[in-house]
């Protein structure tokens, strides 16, 4: 919504009943007229969209309990608050209108002062519902992200794991998952300190993050010093090819470790496979024991490594 000038849509098919609103609230608003129920819907839908609508009744054709339906079927339009305009008092036809979904209602004759009002008031609650949206909006983004790192935290993960899982299933699509883990990173906490360790994680992180380039793909941090990569779609080779720009890219930040039993950086080991996700066989847990498991394999390998392949 414009802060300064809202716009309005005016729909009345009395070409006199509109001249009398516009010139009451041109001043304030920017005005968008309709002379019938169809261009009412025209203009609702094309920029700039109106804040608002004032609406008259009784049309010919479509009338305005009919265009308010119309307006909220739309998802375009179904977010505009109506305020009915008509010469029809009767409490059947109040009653019909805020049924439909209609915000308010202001019957003629009406006073300037009172038109007014209302329409401020309900652009006042157009725009708080707004910022609340927003703000929710922020809270589910902060609800989703690692407070350390900024990436994706283990419960976007685990959502995002299962809603793949499910649609993978469904067309009948391959679905990859790595598991990362930084090698002795206890040892790195004890040398370096825990805000050490943090650094670490999150440069570790912004790497990481810039290796998963494929736009399907989510990079969580799963816990700790634990990173997660699921990858919808995805092949053994393109498992492979991530894996090791991933091994490539943490040699070559090559962050100091000292106390590291197997060189004297910062080092990963990964676990990776590929799975066909069936609804009616196993679920999201069975892809995340057996990637587990091959992350295990590359630790007792000796660190350092990627186990990629089938289970
Ligand atoms: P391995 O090579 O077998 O993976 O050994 P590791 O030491 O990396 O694994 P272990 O699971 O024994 O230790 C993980 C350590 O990670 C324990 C803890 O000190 C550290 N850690 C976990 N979360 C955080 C965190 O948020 N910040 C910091 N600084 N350290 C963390
Ligand atoms: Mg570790
Ligand atoms: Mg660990």
């Amino acid at each position: 919504m414009k802060e300064d000038k809202p716009t309005l849509l005016l729909v009345d098919d009395e070409r006199l009943h509109i001249n009398v609103l516009n010139n009451m609230l041109k001043d304030s608003y920017e005005i968008k007229v309709a002379l019938n129920g169809r261009q009412a819907i025209d203009r609702a839908i094309s920029f700039p969209q109106p804040d608002l609508i004032l609406l008259d009744v009784q049309m010919p054709e479509l009338d305005g309990f009919e265009v308010l339906s119309l307006l909220q079927k739309d998802t375009r339009t179904r977010e505009i608050p109506v305020i009915f305009v008509t010469a029809m008092d009767s409490e059947g036809d109040e009653t019909k209108g805020f049924k439909l979904g209609a915000v308010d209602y202001i019957t003629k004759p009406y006073s300037p002062a009172i038109v007014n009002a209302r329409i401020k008031i309900h652009l006042k609650l157009l725009r708080q519902k707004c910022e609340l949206q927003e703000m929710h909006q922020q809270v589910l983004a902060l609800s989703f992200t690692d407070e350390l790192t900024g990436i994706a935290n283990r419960r976007r993960f685990n959502e995002f794991l299962e809603q793949e899982w499910t649609r993978s299933s469904r067309v009948e699509s391959s679905l990859g998952l790595l598991m990362i883990d930084i090698d002795y990173f206890k040892l790195y906490n004890d040398h370096y300190g825990h805000n050490g360790g943090d650094k670490c994680l999150k440069k570790i992180a912004e790497t990481l993050i810039i290796q998963v380039i494929r736009s399907p793909d989510l990079l969580a941090r799963y816990g700790g010093e634990e990173f997660v990569c699921v990858l919808p779609g995805a092949e053994l080779d393109e498992l492979h090819k991530i894996g090791q720009s991933i091994l490539d890219a943490i040699r070559n930040l090559a962050i100091p470790h000292e106390k590291s039993d197997i060189a004297d950086i910062v080092t990963l080991s990964i676990g990776g496979t590929v799975i066909k996700p069936n609804l009616n066989k196993g679920d999201s847990e069975d892809l995340i024991k057996m990637a587990d498991a091959l992350l295990y394999e590359s630790k007792q390998k000796g660190r350092n490594r990627m186990t990629i392949r089938d289970v």
